[in-house]
């Protein structure tokens, strides 16, 4: 009689399975993320309503007007980000807290913050529940980085912003990595930007379709 359990048909191994094997096809290489991504119960981060559909690789909505990732996007970037093995890394856009819980898996120390007061709670208590005790969650406009923490070896930005924001720049160590999604509206493209100095060298991966950054004056 475990059929209480939330969501349990949706969770099989197979169901995961399938999703992991739809993220090869698209290209993710690295067995770490897909692995994590396989073990992380990603109908804990989704309304009960919507959890048959949580190892679906789609973008879901999760109130406030705001969307979980789809899971190709958060291997995607994981993977961009997990290439210079940051110790520490800084996440904008807490949502849900799937992203961070996946990064958390993967490197030692995560830093989240969340604009949406109301959102902090629910990603602290999915955190605390799956035992992920290196996540350290605020309440604040990422636009601003987290200064008190800074520097960070990774930053990854799960909103996006017109143009990349200064402060995320400023708070990035030496030859660290930012990946990001710039742009307005449907024109919008994931960004991977490394550190060497003062320069910032800049490679344009592929279209995507985040929500906006909001903040640092822009609302
Ligand atoms: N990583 C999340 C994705 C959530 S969508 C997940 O795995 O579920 C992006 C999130 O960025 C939203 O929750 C939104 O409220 C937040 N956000 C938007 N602008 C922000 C800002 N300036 N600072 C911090 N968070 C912001």
């Amino acid at each position: 009689m475990r059929s209480h359990i939330r969501g349990i048909g949706m969770t099989s191994q197979r169901t995961r399975d399938r999703l992991i094997e739809r993220l090869r096809e698209k290209g993710i290489r690295n067995e770490q993320v897909l692995e994590v991504l396989r073990g992380t119960p990603r109908h804990l981060f989704v309304d009960e309503a919507l959890s048959s559909r949580a190892y679906e690789d789609t973008a879901l909505p999760i109130g406030f007007n705001q969307t979980i990732s789809q899971p190709y996007i958060v291997a995607r970037m994981t993977e961009v980000l997990l290439a210079t093995q940051p110790q520490k890394v800084l996440e904008v856009g807490t949502g849900s807290g799937y992203q961070a819980a996946v990064l958390a898996q993967l490197v030692p120390k995560v830093y989240t913050v969340e604009r949406i007061l109301a959102m902090v709670p629910l990603a602290r208590q999915r955190f605390r529940e799956l035992g992920l005790r290196n996540v350290s969650l605020k309440q604040s406009d990422g636009t601003w980085g987290w200064p008190q923490q800074a520097p960070f070896d990774a930053i990854l930005v799960a909103a996006a912003p017109a143009e990349i924001p200064p402060a995320l720049l400023e708070q990035l160590i030496d030859g660290g990595r930012m990946v990001i999604p710039v742009g307005a509206g449907n024109s919008q493209t994931l960004v991977v930007i490394t550190r060497r100095g003062n320069r910032y060298e800049r490679e344009n991966l592929e279209p995507v379709s985040f929500v906006p950054l909001v903040g640092g004056g822009n609302g």
